[in-house]
């Protein structure tokens, strides 16, 4: 085990606590107030892009860190400032990453920039795929992209729905269906450019939680983009549907490793937000129990408010090292044979959902109020155990990696 170390380096420490000052100057002070009013904190992530906190080259570099804790570390500061904010700054992040996994290099250097715009003009992007009946269950996709030859265009019709700033972004990517009869296997990814006729923004969600960002349905109706927004070229789409075909005339595949690997990698990312939230409400109910008397002494002087904080740490820190073992196993190219990628994920969010409802104990009737943030955590929280994959749906993917069965 020579070399190992879970110290971060100078450089790691350095953009962490640049990250954190960001998060507690700038974040923190707004996040009440963009919780209320429910929008798109532009001028937050504005501060964001004129600081290089808001931009692909940020994430390039985080990402390419060779110990694989670049990410996660910079989203456990972020949603430690605030996750509404944390996920309107990183929301754009998940475009981008549909892009670099499926696009060529001329897709990547032209449509990425113009997801992010510049720090005078800062612009989002949106990852449309869930679909009102397609939403764990994305073989059920009904959006279709049919290709008009005579045109070198496709034509998109389809409703998209819980698209984090769905409508509002400058860039969106769409998944749709190319092969209804390959089921998922028949899906292609599309850029729709800024100010494409057809596409609109449907119903805006009214949320539990992370209410700065922006969710909304996209409605496609003969949605018309050029043959070269198809992400990896139409040769690449062939021969994948063909292959796919052909598996599929041979009776398909067996379970045989269900984690996939492009999730696995960019699930701790979600891991890390939810330890990110959960630190901040744990380090908010320590604080108080601290300085909350009640019986003549601090309420953390009874074991049974000090153990509750004992048990929090714990599984925060331990959620943290699941975090940092997918990333780091994803950024040294090691197979996640047991899932590793899943079992950050639901570790996290779960721990995030149950250490921020302790703290609203901890806090009493002041946990319940909006006068303390922790009320504003337990319900940002929620969220992490339903997107990018259910709690249930991680559990599935490991217990089908760990088995090789196609349990259900
Ligand atoms: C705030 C927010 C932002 C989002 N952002 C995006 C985005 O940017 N882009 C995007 O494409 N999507 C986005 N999503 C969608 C998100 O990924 C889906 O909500 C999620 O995949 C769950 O799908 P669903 O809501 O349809 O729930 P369903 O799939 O209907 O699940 C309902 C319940 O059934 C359970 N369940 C389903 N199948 C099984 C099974 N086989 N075994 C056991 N239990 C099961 C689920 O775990 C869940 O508890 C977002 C969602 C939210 C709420």
């Amino acid at each position: 085990m020579d070399g190992f170390t879970l110290e971060l380096n100078d450089d790691q420490k350095q953009v962490r606590d640049w990250i954190h000052g960001f998060a507690a100057d700038v974040m923190r002070p707004a996040a009440a107030e963009w919780d209320e009013r429910e929008e798109t904190p532009w001028p937050v992530i504005q501060e964001a892009a004129k600081l290089g906190i808001y931009s692909l080259d940020f994430y390039a570099q985080q990402f390419f860190d060779p110990t694989g804790l670049g990410i996660p570390m910079a989203m456990e500061e972020l949603f430690w400032g605030d996750a509404g904010i944390g996920l309107s700054i990183v929301g754009t992040g998940l475009a981008a990453v549909g892009v670099l996994a499926n696009g060529t290099e001329e897709q990547i250097g032209t449509w990425i920039p113009q997801m992010y715009g510049d720090p005078d003009d800062v612009k989002v992007a949106a990852f449309c795929s869930s679909e009102p009946d397609a939403g764990s269950d994305v073989s059920a996709m009904r959006t279709r992209a049919v290709y008009d030859e005579a045109k070198d265009e496709w034509v998109l019709n389809g409703t998209k729905t819980w698209a984090t700033n769905g409508g509002i972004a400058n860039v969106h990517v769409v998944v749709a269906l190319v092969d209804p009869e390959l089921g998922s296997k028949g899906h292609a990814s599309f850029i729709v450019p800024p100010n494409t006729p057809g596409l609109s923004q449907g119903q805006k969600f009214k949320k539990h939680g992370i209410r700065a960002s922006h969710t909304a349905e996209v409605v496609l109706e003969n949605l018309r983009v050029p043959g070269h927004c198809l992400l990896g070229g139409k040769d690449k789409l062939d021969e994948r549907l063909a292959r796919a075909r052909e598996r599929a005339a041979k009776g398909g595949e067996r379970v045989k490793n269900a984690a996939m690997a492009t999730f696995e990698a960019s699930r701790p990312a979600v891991g890390a937000m939810a330890v990110g939230t959960a630190r901040a409400a744990y380090e908010v109910a320590l604080d108080y129990a601290r300085t909350r008397e009640q019986f003549g002494r601090p309420i953390i002087d009874n074991q049974g408010i000090a153990f509750q904080l004992a048990d929090m740490r714990t599984q925060i820190d331990a959620a943290r090292l699941l975090v940092w073992r997918a990333s780091w196993m994803a950024s040294a190219g090691k197979p996640f044979t047991s899932a590793e990628g899943s079992m950050s994920k639901l570790f996290a969010s779960e721990t995030a959902k149950k250490v921020t409802a302790q703290a609203v104990q901890i806090l009493g009737g002041n946990g319940y109020t909006r006068e303390y943030p922790v009320e504003r955590m337990h319900r940002d929280a929620a969220i992490y155990t339903i997107f990018e994959g259910t709690s249930e749906i991680q559990r599935l993917v490991i217990a089908r990696t760990l088995s090789g069965m196609p349990i259900r």
